[in-house]
């Protein structure tokens, strides 16, 4: 199969680097020349495990290229995927489809016999037939069909999910459509996953719900986190008492600072604006996005407290900037409530993470940038575990309380345990629902 995928982000360039493996032909396009000029130079604009030595694989076998020029990519494939961003819209919560749009219209100009324009980024119900009033302006019917396949990928592991995934959904209105999408996936076959096949307005539907879903799953174990705190309870203890339900299953209960990245901010809110347009307010998810805005505010009040009112004159050593480990995205991570509160409230803050300081440099002024976590505990007050990165989740201890001024922890990933920071050295270990040890 001929595809090209349009738009080269955590998305759009995994699944065409994934597609290319499978065995088919895959040109990918962005409009930003800087990230063609790395592709093609064999760079991988983002940070994703594996991707680049699978991206080097497939260019050598002469089945992936890159290029800033839609129409010549568009032109023969059987499949042209929209991979572009929809972040939120600016002012009023909607999913900001101007990206989605443009390039649907761009692809109408170039379409050359009969094509399946699929969209892989997440959009509200009712976008993929807008995409096929835009291309229709240009195409003549029966020259062109839209399909839905949102995508499920989790960045960090994004590889392994789309090769093998829980399931993949594809909204189509013909057999025809079907039968490309059909021949896309077929390698996937041999693993026997299932591929769900809808009509366009579910497929749109899933993908929200389902990030709704996970959004309010981790929301709910952090609300239950601070009644632990005032009951007594540990968190760590109750969400394996419930996880252990098969109904309810031990994933995304892991109680933490409140959910960001790329995907759950944006998406419950797009979600919430769903309701609203068509009359059916989603209250559950519009509790879980105030709630979730709550949790950040409660962990600057935790860090405040722990440094007796104020941050004026503390050092704080912050371990992690990006919304989860294994990435280097930080879109809505929570270090960008969490470090400007700090700053602005007179501390001196060290950052170290292993792959967050080329965005975070941007966006998080005012702060010194460590590559090591023992050079940013020197003379430190307070050490703040944010991101559970894997090169913080052995740290020795006793080597970090030593270099603090104040040894003082909050571990806002529940990492370690009071007894380990007790034992290491350190004055005060705070967490999020499980008894402090001051
Ligand atoms: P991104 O911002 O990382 O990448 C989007 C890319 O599209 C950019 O490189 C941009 O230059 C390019 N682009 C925009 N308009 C273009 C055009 N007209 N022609 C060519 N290139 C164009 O976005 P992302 O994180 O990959 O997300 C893409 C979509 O996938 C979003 O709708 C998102 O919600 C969805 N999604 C993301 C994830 C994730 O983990 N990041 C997971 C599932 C779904």
């Amino acid at each position: 199969m001929k595809i090209a995928m349009i738009g080269t982000g955590y998305v759009g360039l995994v699944s065409g680097v994934c597609f290319s493996d499978f065995g088919h032909e895959v040109v990918c396009v962005d409009k930003n020349p800087e990230k063609v000029a790395q592709l093609k130079r064999g760079e991988v604009p983002i940070y994703e495990p594996g991707l680049d030595v699978l991206m080097a694989r497939n260019v050598a076998a002469g089945r992936l290229s890159f290029t800033e020029k839609l129409a010549p990519a568009v032109a023969g494939a059987d499949a042209v995927f929209i991979a572009v961003g929809t972040p939120t819209r600016r002012g009023d919560g909607h999913a900001d489809l101007s990206y989605v749009f443009a390039a649907a219209e761009e692809i109408a100009e170039a379409l050359d016999g009969f094509t399946v324009v699929v969209t892989k980024s997440t959009v509200p119900v009712g976008t993929n037939r807008k995409v096929y009033e835009i291309i229709a302006r240009t195409c003549a019917e029966g020259s062109f069909d839209v399909a839905s396949n949102p995508e499920f990928l989790r960045e960090g592991a994004a590889i392994d999910d789309f090769m093998r995934p829980d399931r993949v959904v594809v909204g189509v209105e013909t057999d025809r459509a079907r039968e490309v999408m059909g021949d896309i996936y077929r390698p996937l076959f041999l693993r026997d996953f299932p591929i769900v096949y809808t009509d366009l307005e579910s497929a749109e539907t899933i993908k929200y719900a389902a990030n709704a879903f996970l959004a309010t799953k981790i929301t709910f174990i952090n609300e239950i986190a601070m009644l632990c705190e005032r009951v007594g309870a540990d968190i760590k203890a109750v969400s394996k008492g419930m996880g252990l339900d098969g109904r309810i299953g031990n994933k995304f209960l892991h109680a933490g600072p409140g959910y960001g990245g790329s995907c759950f901010p944006k998406d419950t809110k797009a979600l919430a604006r769903i309701g609203q347009d068509f009359a059916v307010p989603l209250q559950i998810t519009e509790t879980v996005i105030a709630v979730n805005e709550e949790m950040k505010r409660r962990m600057i009040e935790k860090l405040k407290d722990l440094c007796g009112g104020s941050f004026n004159g503390k050092v704080v050593a912050v371990l992690g900037v990006t919304f989860k480990p294994n990435t280097d995205d930080m879109r809505e991570a929570p270090s960008l409530t969490i470090v400007p509160a700090l700053v602005g409230g007179g501390a001196e803050v060290r950052l170290v993470d292993p792959q967050g300081r080329r965005e975070g440099e941007a966006l998080l002024p005012g702060v010194a940038w460590e590559d090591d976590p023992y050079a940013a505990a020197k003379g430190a007050d307070v050490l703040v575990l944010l991101t559970e990165w894997n090169e913080f989740r052995a740290l020795d201890l006793s080597r970090v309380a030593g270099e603090m001024r104040t040894a003082q922890m909050a571990d806002l990933r529940n990492i370690y345990s009071a007894e380990d920071a007790r034992a290491a050295g350190f004055e005060a270990y705070i967490c999020v629902g499980r008894p402090d040890a001051t």
